[in-house]
C-alpha cells in the first residue's frame, strides 16, 4: 500500500485529490488536515479511513474529537500538530493548504524523501531556494500541481532545460476580464469571486481576477524550472484549454491542452512517472472551435508586473510579496480596500522593504522567511489605513 497524506484536504484541491486517491484503491491515508470545517474533515477522515485528522485551529480540537469519537482515528490540532503529522512516514504528500500556512508542513514532509505534490504555490514564492535545497538534502521530489506548471513539466519530459527559450503561461483573465476598466475599482469580493472556467477556492479565484495568481505563478515557474525572468511570458487565453507552452531553441513549441479540471494535474502528480486513466472530460477541439490569445493589459492587471520586480530583486522579495498579497486580499475581502488597491498596497509594502531592509539577501532559514512574512503582514496592515481610498466597498 502506498502511504499518502493530504494537507488542506477540505479545500478544492484537497477534495479532488481524495477523489482520485479513492479511485486508485491502493493507498493508505495517513494524515488529513483541514481548517474550521470540522464536520467535513471528520467525514473525509472516516470515508478514507485516515490514521490521523488534524484541524489547523486549536479551538476546533474538541469539536473534531467528538465528531470522530469511536472511529479509532487519531485527532490533533494546531500548527505544531500539522508539522508533526507531515513528519509521519508517507510516500506521497499533497500540499494544498492555502497561503503561507502551507509552508512549514510542506517543508516537514520533504524530510521523508518521498514525493511532495505542491499545489501551495505560496511555498515556492516565499521560500523557493530553501524548499529546493531541503528536497535535494533528503532526496525528495517536488512535483507541480498548479495546472500551468504541470503542463510545462509534462512538455519538458525527455527535454533538456537548456534548450528552452521561452515558457508561456496562459491566464483566463479572471471573472472581471470583460468589465469596463472604470468599474474595476468598485468590484466587490462577490464579483471577483466568480471564475469563468475553473472551480477553485475563494482566495485563488479573487487572485485570478486581479492576476495576483498569475504573478505568483510566474515566480513559481522561475523557481520550478530555473528560468530567467525574461524567459517567462503570460498570455490571456479565455478558453483555458491550452495551459502552457514551451518554446525551444530550434523554434518548436510544445503546448499542453486539456479540459480545465484540476483532477488532471493532481492525477498526473499522483500517478507520476506513469500515466493512468483519469475521469476528466476529453478535449473536443472541433466543439471548442477556436483558441484565442492576447497580451494582458498592464492597466487592467497592475499586479502582474510586480512578479518581474520581485524576481529582479530576489532574496526575501518573494516572501514580502506573498505576505503583502495575502494581507491585501484579507483587506479586500473584509471591505477595507477596493479591488485595485490590492496591487497598490503590495507595491507600497515592497517599497517599504526596499528602503529599509536588505531585501535582496537570500533568507538563510525557514524561520527567517516566517519572520519576514510576519513583518510584511504587519507593514501591509499599517499601510491599509494610510492608503487613499480608491473605490473601497
Ligand atoms: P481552498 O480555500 O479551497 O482550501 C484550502 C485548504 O486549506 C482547506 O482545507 C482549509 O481548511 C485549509 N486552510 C485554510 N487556512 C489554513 C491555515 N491557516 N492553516 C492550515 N490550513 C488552512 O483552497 P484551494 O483552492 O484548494 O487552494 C489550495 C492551494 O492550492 C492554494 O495554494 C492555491 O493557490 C493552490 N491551487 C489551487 C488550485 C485550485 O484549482 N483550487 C489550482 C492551482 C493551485
Ligand atoms: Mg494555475
Amino acid at each position: 500500500m502506498r502511504r499518502v497524506s493530504v494537507f488542506g484536504a477540505t479545500g478544492s484541491v484537497g477534495e479532488n485529490t481524495l477523489d482520485l486517491i479513492a479511485r486508485r484503491g491502493d493507498c493508505q491515508v495517513v494524515a488529513l488536515s483541514g481548517g474550521r470545517n470540522v464536520a467535513r474533515l471528520a467525514e473525509l477522515a472516516r470515508a478514507h479511513r485516515a490514521e490521523l485528522a488534524i484541524t489547523a485551529h486549536e479551538e476546533c480540537h474538541a469539536e473534531l474529537k467528538s465528531a470522530l469519537a469511536g472511529s479509532g482515528i487519531e485527532v490533533a490540532a494546531g500548527a505544531a500538530a500539522l508539522i508533526e503529522a507531515a513528519s509521519r512516514p508517507a510516500d506521497w504528500v499533497m500540499s494544498a493548504i492555502v497561503g503561507a500556512a502551507g509552508l512549514a508542513p510542506g517543508f516537514a514532509a520533504l524530510a521523508q524523501g518521498g514525493v511532495l505534490a505542491l499545489a501551495n504555490k505560496e511555498s515556492l514564492v516565499s521560500a523557493g531556494a530553501l524548499l529546493k535545497a531541503e528536497a535535494a538534502r533528503h532526496g525528495a521530489t517536488i512535483l507541480p500541481v498548479d495546472s500551468e506548471h504541470s503542463a510545462v513539466f509534462q512538455a519538458l519530459v525527455g527535454e533538456d532545460i537548456a534548450a528552452v527559450e521561452k515558457v508561456t503561461l496562459t491566464a483566463s483573465g479572471g471573472g472581471l476580464r470583460d468589465w469596463p476598466l472604470e468599474q474595476l475599482a468598485r468590484a466587490t469580493p462577490a464579483d471577483a469571486g466568480q471564475h469563468p472556467n475553473w472551480a477553485m477556492g475563494q482566495r485563488i479565484t479573487i487572485d485570478s481576477a486581479s492576476m495576483f495568481n498569475k504573478a505568483m505563478e510566474v515566480i513559481e515557474a522561475r523557481e520550478f524550472f530555473g528560468l530567467a525572468p525574461a524567459q517567462i511570458e503570460v498570455l490571456i487565453h479565455p478558453q483555458s484549454l491550452v495551459h502552457a507552452l514551451v518554446g525551444f531553441r530550434d523554434g518548436a513549441v510544445m503546448a499542453h491542452l486539456g479540459a480545465p479540471d484540476m483532477r488532471h494535474p493532481i492525477g498526473y502528480a499522483l500517478n507520476w512517472p506513469q500515466r493512468a486513466p483519469l475521469p476528466v472530460a476529453r478535449l473536443d477541439l472541433a466543439q471548442a472551435a477556436r483558441l484565442d490569445f492576447h497580451l494582458p493589459d498592464p492597466v487592467r492587471y497592475p499586479a502582474l508586473g510586480l512578479a518581474w520586480q520581485v524576481m529582479e530583486t530576489g532574496g526575501s522579495a518573494g516572501a514580502v510579496f506573498n505576505a503583502a498579497r495575502e494581507a491585501a486580499l484579507d483587506a479586500f475581502i473584509g471591505g477595507q480596500i477596493g479591488f485595485l488597491d490590492m496591487a497598490r498596497l503590495v507595491s507600497l509594502t515592497l517599497e517599504s522593504f526596499a528602503r529599509s531592509d536588505d531585501i535582496s539577501r537570500e533568507p538563510a532559514s525557514l524561520g527567517e522567511v516566517l519572520e519576514t512574512d510576519k513583518e510584511a503582514r504587519r507593514r501591509a496592515a499599517a499601510l491599509v489605513g494610510a492608503l487613499p481610498r480608491c473605490g473601497a466597498v
